[in-house]
């Protein structure tokens, strides 16, 4: 029976706005539940209420799915500026950071490339490297995790690294390349100073000033829980679509941002889809599946625990037609979609053209390992960044990722709505396309893993 679009997406626009639940889900993620680290207690609530939440829509298989994440804490971190009055630096430790306790000399690096380092090679064995996570602005673009290996590699034992942005701030970052997912081979120990302390210690660095760099963390085993619940579908229900995003912040973020906005939209076009259809009688084509993601800011640990549960090591069970990751919607308001592999622009392109609203299929460059979507693209899955202003024109006050500073005030509650009424069209309209015009799904992994390695020491361009 063909759908009457009008009756679905007006009814899809309107229950996104009227009667949303962003704005609990938002308090709850952030407030009431407060930092969903992987393998948390926090992050243990949060899957609960995700998984409930499913269940109350009237989704089908609603789950926890647990898995063992290799995990990390740090229970405190300093940087000395010694002297005659040694001076405590504002710190906040890279993730995976191991422990160290080191005294040594400060050597300004620049941005770690290797025409900076070279005349610097004999000072740089047993130092403290000061160096510029941004790109260097003469060169083409290498990433931090190369120029930190490059640093190891040169006897250098640890890097401080300034955060850009002024007033203070630091932010939990990676210091290792997510390509290969093993979050504790990290190259060096790596520590975050704000802007402020950062250039303080570069005035500095010319004049013989040592610093001592102090980090205690561990490494342990834990459990960490993705979640999972299913729409049927009803003319091709053996196929099906994927709508994920992950759960989990850093250690001490609320993450609004990263990733609340984005959890809230997947439990939000969760609801408007089966909501439809329960009081509609308007259903998805082929069934779409829902999931939230623990331990993404570990290196996609919950990501790559589902992938290899439900599609390399489980034979039946069929192989999504396309996954959308949902990551930071707080940056600004969708603008389409962002594919990993070019075969479905085309398809995709003609349904986001349906809908009028002008939103734009692309596909990048690069294989994009920073989100939940690389172990689906790894494993040959078609799969895609939702496009939104993630970098350049962003909203300015949702630049406080991997922070404590990461909170709901910082959300526009009203753009969550836009992207859950938008994302249930998109999604109900993809869910109708016949198999027959679907391109055929024969994504060759060989040539997927050497693409991936081929890859390796570019800088994945992302707007
Ligand atoms: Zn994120």
């Amino acid at each position: 029976m063909p759908v009457d679009w009008q009756t679905a997406e007006s009814w899809l626009m309107g229950n996104a706005w009227v009667g949303s639940l962003a704005s609990d889900h938002v308090r709850t993620l952030c407030d009431t539940i407060g930092t969903r680290w992987g393998g948390s207690d926090g992050e243990r609530q949060a899957a609960e209420y995700i998984r409930e939440q499913f269940e109350s829509f009237g989704l089908e298989g609603s789950g926890i799915e647990e898995f063992d994440v290799s995990t990390w804490e740090s229970e405190s971190a300093s940087i000395t500026l010694n002297g005659v009055q040694p001076r405590r630096l504002d710190v906040r430790p890279s993730l995976f950071c191991p422990s160290v306790d080191l005294t040594a000399p400060l050597v300004d690096v620049g941005f770690g490339m290797d025409h900076e380092i070279e005349p610097l090679t004999p000072r740089l064995s047993g130092s403290i490297a000061l160096m510029s996570g941004a790109y260097e602005p003469f060169s083409p673009p290498e990433p931090l995790s190369d120029r930190l290996e490059r640093l190891a590699s040169l006897g250098v034992a640890a890097v401080i690294s300034p955060y850009a942005a002024g007033g203070r701030r630091t932010t939990h970052g990676s210091s290792n390349d997510w390509r290969d997912n093993r979050p504790a081979s990290v190259p060096l120990p790596l520590v975050f100073t704000s802007r402020e302390d950062g250039a303080l210690l570069g005035r500095l660095a010319a004049s013989d000033v040592t610093v001592t760099v102090r980090v205690d963390a561990s490494y342990r085993d834990g459990v960490s829980r993705n979640t999972v619940a299913d729409l049927a579908g009803d003319t091709w229900p053996e196929e099906t679509l994927f709508l994920g995003a992950h759960h989990d912040t850093t250690p001490d973020s609320p993450g609004a941002n990263d990733n609340g906005s984005g959890t809230t939209v997947v439990l939000e076009t969760a609801r408007l889809l089966a909501r439809l259809k329960r009081d509609t009688g308007i259903g998805p084509g082929r069934a779409i599946r829902f999931a939230t993601f623990g331990s993404e800011e570990q290196t996609l640990q919950g990501s790559v625990a589902f992938v290899k549960r439900h599609y390399i090591d489980a034979h039946d069970e069929p192989r999504p037609r396309l996954m959308i990751n949902l990551d930071e919607l707080g940056t600004g308001t969708m603008k389409g979609v962002a594919l990993q592999f070019p075969e479905l622009r085309p398809l995709v392109q003609g349904a986001l053209d349906e809908m009028g609203e002008g939103l734009r299929c692309h596909v990048m460059a690069q294989m994009d390992a920073s989100g939940d979507m690389f172990p689906f693209a790894r494993a040959g899955i078609q799969s895609a960044m939702l496009w939104r202003w993630r970098f350049v024109g962003r909203h300015p006050d949702t630049a406080f990722g991997h922070s404590s500073s990461d909170t709901p005030d910082k959300l526009r509650i009203r753009e969550l709505k836009e992207y859950a009424g938008l994302l249930s069209r998109v999604l109900l309209r993809l869910s109708h396309v016949p198999p027959s015009e679907w391109p055929a799904d024969e994504l060759d992994l060989n040539a997927v893993e050497r693409r991936i390695a081929d890859e390796r020491g570019s800088v994945v361009r992302t707007m």
